[in-house]
């Protein structure tokens, strides 16, 4: 066992865990946008930063990613970490100014508007979390996206900004997103996924009719857990 303190608390916990994830074992909260306890941490949105002491010395670091020390002192709130969490949602805010969840993140910390000038970006809807990525490749298996470019032009995207051609059609992603900005929709026997330009052939179920799962989607776990031909010739709900 680890023994740290936390905003002024002693704890202990186990060896090998986060920052973050110590803190919210105890009930402390700390913003995140791209974080999800069921992948790998990334730290792209850096807003779960706090301050850690050692040794009289202290330093911002990213909570998701740091593992926890013994001795280890975290501030999760203190005015050097308010006023950083506050000028990363406002870059955040510059960035996506029409996305809900910001503007209520943003109010949270007292923020109406973003104080940066981003006269090109302010219509994006993509925070750049990566959970779609992040999801497609650690979950799905498939890595049918990836995030491309740099700077202001950076971006959640198929390769070369065409098709996702290995993309299976299951939605996680779509899921996943906290913007909800990947649209999918089944229309008749076709699921299109918008934002990567794809479009799926629906299976249809042999024995009530319906269409409930994209043919590729299907043909890929077949072929994964090396199940037999036709195991998917019927729905979940008459098998
Ligand atoms: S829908 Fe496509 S891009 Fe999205 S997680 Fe599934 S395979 Fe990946
Ligand atoms: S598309 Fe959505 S999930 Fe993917 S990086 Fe952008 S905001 Fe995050």
């Amino acid at each position: 066992m680890v023994t740290l303190t936390i905003d002024g608390r002693t704890i202990q916990a186990e060896e090998g865990q986060t920052i973050l994830e110590v803190a919210r074992n105890n009930g402390i909260q700390i913003p995140t946008l791209c974080y999800n306890e069921a992948l790998e941490s990334y730290g792209a949105c850096r807003l779960c930063l706090v301050e850690i002491v050692r040794d009289s010395r202290s330093r911002m670091v990213t909570s998701c990613l740091y593992p926890i020390e013994e001795g280890l002192v975290v501030k999760t709130a203190s005015e050097r970490v308010i006023s950083n969490r506050k000028m990363l949602a406002q870059l955040l805010l510059a960035r996506c100014s029409k996305e809900k969840l910001l503007q209520d993140l943003a109010k949270e910390m007292g923020i109406e508007k973003s104080s940066f000038k981003s006269e090109y970006l302010e219509n994006n809807d993509c925070i750049l979390c990566a959970l779609c990525v992040r999801t497609c490749q650690e979950v799905v298996g498939v890595s049918a996206i990836s995030l491309v470019n740099r700077g202001t032009k950076r971006e959640a995207a198929p390769p070369f900004l065409e098709s996702a051609s290995a993309c299976i059609g299951c939605g996680s992603c779509v899921y996943v997103c906290p913007t909800k900005c990947i649209k999918m929709e089944d229309v008749g026997d076709t699921r299109i996924i918008h934002r990567w330009n794809v479009e799926f052939k629906l299976k249809k179920c042999k024995v009530c009719g319906n269409y409930f799962a994209p043919e590729a989607q299907l043909e890929y776990i077949r072929k994964k857990w090396e199940l037999p031909e036709g195991f998917f010739d019927t729905c979940p709900n008459c098998r």
